[in-house]
């Protein structure tokens, strides 16, 4: 690839670069598009006019609302498997193995974790505002529950002496087990943002909104929610700037390249046309008007010095051999930029 500018590493990182320039500046146009959205929703208060006036709209709902109440499951709550008087709606069950491993980095033993199971669970429930309830559908479609941790138990797992020569002979030795348990528990006061219409059975539900934008159950305030939303915004952004200007700068590197290739070839091209009418020249003389006083040519000793190499200055061999010099100056071994005609008389 020698006659090409781009060598095959910028192309690479240049296709890397775009792609995730690509996939940053996709995140960052959906994250800021549903951040406006959130910001732009209409706080919708819980009563007894809600229903009529979603009925009342072209679309028969409302389709990005916010909304507040108080958690209710609308039949039987779920119990925590923990704490049985503990009620719930939505329960979340992770079981994580705790290991220490060997690094050959670091030549020590670091602890890691490692996710074994996850299980999500749910009742239909309500939320109920001061004058009227609406119901919750697909909660774990919800993009952010904060569930309340109803436990969080560790046990450590008992390893016999075999175990113990086997994990120091394999580089990973577990600890033990923790099991983690949480809940969206009832009389949690949730913010709902999502769409907001009415069911087949009359009833006003909160549902997943349109594609594009975030499905919420929170119990933080919806202004901490903005402002997590743009953090996660701005952090897209910053990195779809830095892989632009990546982008950029190889760029900016292969177009000087081939500027410099070009100026490269231009010289070359001068050069071979002063050494050919050099040697057009010289035909048209006879050799009678050749300064034979002179030295002749260091490299074929027998045509007189025509040229003057630069940059050294060096004037010592004919336009023949002129054009056989790759290695640069036969006297100084300084790289030529280009010849200049020289007239010794
Ligand atoms: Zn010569
Ligand atoms: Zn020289």
């Amino acid at each position: 690839m020698a006659e090409y500018p781009v060598t095959l590493t910028e192309v690479i990182c240049f296709g890397v670069d775009a792609l995730l320039f690509g996939i940053f500046y996709k995140l960052y146009r959906n994250s800021k598009k549903a951040s406006e959205a959130v910001k732009e929703a209409p706080i919708v208060e819980i009563n007894e006019y809600l229903k009529d006036s979603i009925k009342a709209t072209h679309a028969q709902a409302i389709p990005y609302a916010i909304i507040k109440g108080t958690v209710r499951a609308f039949k039987q709550a779920l119990h925590s498997h923990n704490k049985p008087n503990v009620r719930g709606v939505v329960q979340e069950v992770v079981l994580k193995e705790h290991q220490i491993k060997w690094s050959w980095a670091t030549r020590w033993w670091l602890e890691t974790e490692r996710e074994i199971s996850r299980s999500k669970n749910y009742v239909p429930f309500l939320l109920i505002g001061k004058k009227g309830r609406i119901y919750v559908q697909d909660p774990l479609e919800a993009k952010i529950i904060n569930l309340t941790t109803i436990s969080d138990k560790f046990e450590p797992s008992v390893s016999g002496f075999g175990e113990a020569v086997w994990g120091f002979f394999t580089g990973a030795r577990t600890q033990g087990f923790q099991e983690t348990e949480q809940m969206l528990l009832e009389g949690t006061m949730l913010t709902g943002i999502g769409r907001l219409a009415v069911n087949k059975t009359g009833d006003v539900c909160l549902q997943p909104p349109a594609k594009g934008l975030y499905y919420f159950l929170t119990q933080v305030p919806e202004s901490t929610l903005i402002k997590n939303l743009d953090v996660d915004t701005n952090f897209l952004k910053v990195m779809s700037v830095l892989c632009g200007v990546v982008g950029a700068a190889i760029l900016i590197n292969v177009v000087k390249k081939m500027i410099n290739e070009h100026k490269k070839e231009k010289a070359i091209k001068a050069r071979k046309q002063i050494l050919a009418e050099l040697i057009s020249d010289r035909s048209r003389f006879s050799n009678t008007e050749i300064n034979t006083q002179a030295p002749p040519c260091v490299i074929c000793l027998a045509n007189p010095r025509e040229v003057v190499i630069l940059d050294c200055g060096h004037v010592c061999c004919c336009a023949d051999c002129a054009q056989n010099l790759s290695t640069g100056c036969p006297i100084c071994r300084q790289p030529i930029s280009q010849f200049w005609p020289a007239y010794i008389s």
